[in-house]
């Protein structure tokens, strides 16, 4: 039997449905519920417009997007931050608008953390971080998610580059990053494994590492 999951968020008034194509679901519902919009993870229904300001002091972080209340990027529902370039190239990628590393805006990493925090973005339950490609900014992303601990706040970061990779990166943001955040959705995207690939993932090889640094310090011996 196919497994539906349906997410209601109260605040918002909306409901998503996982597991079904919209036109299954309006023939399922269409009389009880207007008609659906697909949404994924990296892929809201609308996001903030962004303009540089002038606070570019300290480091900087070249962004695609932001957007609150999502409910599909992570556990809860969440502010997101999409990062804007990707040199990793997944046929089928669906945000292809993401990859050019020139593209998107360039913000101070204060003006971010102002964003993500902004009250129109609550209630909340963390925030996440997804590309393009988090990691080829290492030094904007650590920087971020320092200030967002410091916070106490629930951090999730999306990567097409899977741990194992990572943990290989001499940068030492990487690795810091890979000991502050919460969750670690990893992987490329693989389209043939998009079909049931569950809450928050694209496809089904992506996976949800919470901690990701202490599966390092148990595997291959990392020091905390
Ligand atoms: S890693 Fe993400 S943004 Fe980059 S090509 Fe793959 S799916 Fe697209």
């Amino acid at each position: 039997m196919r497994e539906l999951t349906w997410i209601v968020d109260p605040a918002a008034g909306t409901a998503v449905v996982e597991g079904i194509a919209g036109d299954e679901l309006a023939a399922l519902v269409g009389d009880l519920l207007p008609p659906a919009r697909e949404v994924n993870c990296a892929r809201p229904l609308s996001s903030l417009p962004l303009s540089s300001g002038s606070d570019i002091a300290g480091p900087t972080l070249r962004v695609a997007r932001l957007y609150h209340g999502s409910v599909v990027d992570g556990p809860g529902r969440r502010s997101v931050l999409q990062l804007q370039g990707c040199p990793i190239r997944c046929r089928g990628c669906y945000v292809p608008e993401t990859h050019d590393p020139a593209g998107g805006v360039s913000l101070s990493v204060e003006e971010v953390v102002r964003g993500f925090l902004d009250p129109v973005g609550e209630p909340r339950d963390g925030m996440t971080v997804t590309g393009g490609e988090a990691f080829s900014q290492p030094a904007g992303l650590a920087a971020l998610i320092r200030q967002l601990k410091a916070h106490g706040l629930h951090v999730v970061v999306y990567s097409g580059y899977t741990l194992e990779v990572l943990a290989r990166r001499p940068e030492p943001e990487v690795r810091e990053t890979l000991h502050l955040i919460d969750l670690l959705v990893d992987g490329p995207f693989v389209s043939a494994l998009a079909v049931g690939a569950g809450e928050w993932r694209g496809s089904r090889n992506q996976r949800l590492i919470p901690h990701p640094a202490r599966i390092l310090v148990e595997r291959e011996g990392w020091i905390e």
